[in-house]
């Protein structure tokens, strides 16, 4: 059996930024995950300003997509409201990848089934032992399952369903687009262009709501793939490929002993517009400071709204899910 010190469960940007602050800090680090990287990841791949500096990067120096938008336009119940901004885009196959590499861990391509608490640590699948365990493994990660299921249970209240695809697409039009609401979506859809010609289109929602409403997330696309084709002389190549996530809970319990949980893990994702690279990023990072330093793993100030907490945040929250999930502290 390897014994480590610590071990990251999951190369996505949530184990990539805990991973880089722990092997800066020089400790015995190993991550594993299930992918390959380069993998696929299903995501927009819109990020704030907040991302890149949090993550340190100088743009310049990106080798792969980056865009940055000047522009972001609204679309709600017919009123186009088009916002000046400076928002980037990237895309996740080329950043995940770069991220972890850069972090200079050791990966081992492992799929993690069982986890285990041992005295003080923990044993993975009977191979790995580490003394502090850091799962950031997503959605359905498995230090989630193994540790956390009763004392953090998933609020079905406040699962995504998404469909989107990412493909090449020689853009004209370098802003990005979001439709709010439309033929009742408790949820939104969205054009993100990409550096060199390619294109991420997707839908997202609240799956309790839709499911409530009797609706099918598959009828909404097919609409939306034709507002594209209509309005915007886009035709979408093929179906796309869903994934659900969770959004940010109120008090959410991210620590057990020497375990923790990150990023989509831990359900951080935003409840306005469901952003969860930078809850990621944040939480990885403080996770890693929280091993170092032996403090607290503390995620107040980890927004639970990208649209800062103010009445627009509070009306979105109200509009997608009507009340019905507890509400987080804001933002
Ligand atoms: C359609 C869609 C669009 C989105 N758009 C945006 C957006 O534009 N901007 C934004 O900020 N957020 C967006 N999000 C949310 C964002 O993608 C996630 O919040 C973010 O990826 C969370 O990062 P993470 O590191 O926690 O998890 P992930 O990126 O999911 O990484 C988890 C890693 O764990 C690995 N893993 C899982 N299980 C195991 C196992 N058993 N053993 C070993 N490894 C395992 C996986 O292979 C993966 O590499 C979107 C999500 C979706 C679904």
């Amino acid at each position: 059996m390897r014994s480590v010190e610590i071990i990251v469960v999951g190369g996505g940007p949530a184990g990539s930024s805990a991973a880089a602050r722990l092997v800066a800090a020089g400790v015995d680090v190993l991550l594993l995950d299930r992918e390959r990287f380069p993998r696929h990841k299903l995501c927009a791949g819109w990020i704030t300003p907040r991302v890149v500096s949090d993550l340190g990067i100088d743009v310049a120096a990106y080798p792969h997509r980056f865009l940055s938008f000047r522009r972001l336009h609204w679309y709600l119940k017919g009123v186009h409201l088009p916002v000046p901004c400076l928002q980037h885009s990237i895309r996740r196959f080329e950043f995940d990848a770069w991220l972890l590499e850069r972090s200079g861990v050791e990966v081992v391509h492992h799929a993690v089934k069982d986890v285990r608490a041992d005295g003080e640590g923990f044993v993975i699948d009977g191979e790995y032992r580490c003394r502090y365990l850091i799962g950031a493994g997503g959605t359905r990660c498995p230090v989630h399952r193994a540790l956390f299921r009763d004392l953090a249970p998933r609020e079905r209240a406040l699962q995504t369903a998404t469909l989107e695809i990412e493909f090449p697409y020689d853009w004209r039009d370098p802003d990005c687009r979001l439709w709010f609401f439309e033929h009742g979506l408790p949820g939104y859809s969205w054009y993100v262009p990409k550096d060199r010609g390619w294109l991420n289109v997707g839908i997202g929602a609240v799956a309790l709501r839709l499911k409530e409403r009797g609706d099918d997330l598959r009828e909404h696309w097919r609409r939306f793939a034709e507002k594209l084709d209509d309005q915007l002389g886009i035709r979408v190549p093929e179906e796309p490929t869903g994934y659900s996530y969770y959004l940010r809970a109120a008090g959410e319990a991210a620590r057990r002993g020497n375990a923790f949980l990150v990023g989509d893990a831990a359900g951080l994702a935003t409840r306005d517009l469901c952003e969860g690279i930078g809850p990621a990023v944040q939480s990885g990072q403080r996770a890693a400071a929280a091993i170092l330093g032996g403090g607290e793993y503390d995620l107040r100030d980890v927004g639970a709204a990208s649209l800062g907490g103010g009445w627009i945040t509070r009306a979105m929250d109200w509009a997608i899910h009507r009340g019905e999930a507890p509400r987080p502290a804001l933002p």
